[in-house]
Order: structure tokens, then C-alpha cells, then sequence
């Protein structure tokens, strides 16, 4: 077998991109409080990972950094072009893949939008399916192909790849780095997965009792296995 794949080169971040800077974040559900006084930052174009235990808060965070919960206090300062990949993948049943694409988005030209975006994650051919027709890997990629068209200057990913299967989930893995190399948005990654924080990401965060517990950099140089070519020519083949 030989090694066919290029790797990519890092681009950097649009000069005029912006990072998060969050303080002082607190949320309680009643008398729980999850968030008891978070501190985040994210430079712009960085991949941060965000650990911790089940129920530690990590979705709420990302609820709140995201901008979708008006409970929240804080201070908050993000990008205003941001978007959101969940676990499950959120695509409305009723109306086919393109369309779920360039959901909410007006403007001209949104099915050469949407195709392109489609493009990037391999399923151009896809773009008039019916979400029920495509597999969860192939629905992760339509949900990150949505994001993508949005351009965000954050993408927050919540688990996105936690009910994949190993094989899927690796390809999807390699799927995020490359992307995340060609258009250099921040990345806040929840997960529990810490191969996958130290596969991906420069930095990971821990949260525990509601606050960033902890924070240690992935001094692991690029190209990690993710993206090295042998792993590449390997998916190619599996998948
Ligand atoms: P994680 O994503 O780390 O697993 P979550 O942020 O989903 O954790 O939840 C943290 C805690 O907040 C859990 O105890 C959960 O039950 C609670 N929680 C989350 N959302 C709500 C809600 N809408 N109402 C009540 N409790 C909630
Ligand atoms: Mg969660």
C-alpha cells in the first residue's frame, strides 16, 4: 500500500476572527447548581476539548456558550457566527438533506451553498435525500455540513460523534481535523472520549464540581494519527 495522501497545511485564522471569552458562568436547575462560576477562553482558530463526567454540566456550557440559554449569567463574549453540532443530530425529517443544509439561511444562491457544504463532507450526492434514507454517520456529516455553510467563527460540538460506531466515528474524527485545518474556526469539542480530546484538539479542559477543574495542553505535534497518512489510506479502505 502506498501513502497517497497530502496532508493538509494549517491555515491560519482570518485575521479579523474572533476568540470566547467567558466569566464568571453560573446556571442552576433549581437549587442544583451546575455552573458554579466557569472561566473559558478560546483564541480564535483554537480546538479546545472539554472533558468531564457525565452530568459534570459539559452540554450546559455549550448550551451557554452557544447563546441558547437565557438563563445563564455571566459574562459572555463570543462570536456572533457560530454554530452547533449535537450528538443526535437534529435534521428535520420533512424536508430533504439540501434544504436541512441552508435551514433558516436567506439569501440567493442556497442549493450551490448547500452543495458545497455537502461537498466538504462527502455527500454532494446526497443532497436530495430524505434525512430517514442516511446512515448516523452520513447524518453527523449532513449536521456538520449545516454548520459549515454558516461559516462560524465558533463551532461547538456536543459529543457529535458519541453514538457512531468505532469505524464511523473514526472517519468522522479525520472529517472534523480536516476541516477544522482548511477553515480554522474555534472549536469547543465536548467529550468524554480523552483519545479523542488528545487526538484532536490543543488544549483540553476538565470539568468537575461547575468549574474548569483543570487544563492541559496537547503538546502532541501535527500531524497527529488522525490525519497521518497511514491512518487516512487505512479509513479509505475500511470505509
Ligand atoms: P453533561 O453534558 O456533562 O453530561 P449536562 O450539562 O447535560 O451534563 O447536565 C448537567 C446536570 O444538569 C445534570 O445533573 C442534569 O440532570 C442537569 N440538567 C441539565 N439540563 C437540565 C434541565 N433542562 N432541567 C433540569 N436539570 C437539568
Ligand atoms: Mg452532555
Amino acid at each position: 500500500m502506498t501513502d497517497t495522501t497530502v496532508t493538509v497545511p494549517t491555515a491560519a485564522p482570518p485575521a479579523t476572527a474572533r476568540g470566547v471569552r467567558v466569566r464568571g458562568l453560573r446556571r442552576a436547575f433549581g437549587d442544583r447548581e451546575v455552573l458554579r462560576g466557569v472561566d473559558l477562553d478560546l483564541a480564535p482558530g483554537e480546538f479546545v476539548a472539554l472533558l468531564g463526567a457525565s452530568g459534570s454540566g459539559k452540554s450546559t456550557l455549550l448550551r451557554a456558550v452557544a447563546g441558547l440559554d437565557t438563563e445563564a449569567t455571566g459574562e459572555l463574549d463570543v462570536p456572533e457566527r457560530r454554530a452547533v453540532v449535537f450528538q443526535e443530530h437534529r435534521l428535520l425529517p420533512w424536508t430533504r438533506v439540501w434544504r436541512n443544509v441552508t435551514l433558516g439561511l436567506t439569501g440567493r444562491d442556497l442549493r450551490a451553498r448547500a452543495l458545497q457544504a455537502l461537498e466538504e463532507v462527502g455527500l454532494a450526492a446526497r443532497a436530495d435525500a430524505w434525512p430517514s434514507t442516511l446512515s448516523g454517520g452520513e447524518s453527523q456529516r449532513v449536521a456538520l455540513a449545516r454548520a459549515l455553510v454558516r461559516t462560524p467563527e465558533l463551532l461547538l460540538l456536543d459529543e457529535p460523534f458519541g453514538a457512531l460506531d468505532a469505524l464511523t466515528r473514526l472517519k468522522a474524527q479525520g472529517l472534523v481535523a480536516r476541516l477544522w485545518q482548511r477553515h480554522r474556526p474555534a472549536v469547543l469539542l465536548v467529550t468524554h472520549d480523552v483519545e479523542e480530546a488528545l487526538l484532536l484538539a490543543d488544549r483540553a479542559l476538565v470539568l468537575a464540581d461547575g468549574r474548569i477543574a483543570e487544563e492541559f495542553a496537547v503538546d502532541i505535534e501535527r500531524p497527529r494519527p488522525v490525519d497521518h497518512p497511514r491512518f487516512t489510506a487505512l479509513r479509505r479502505r475500511l470505509l
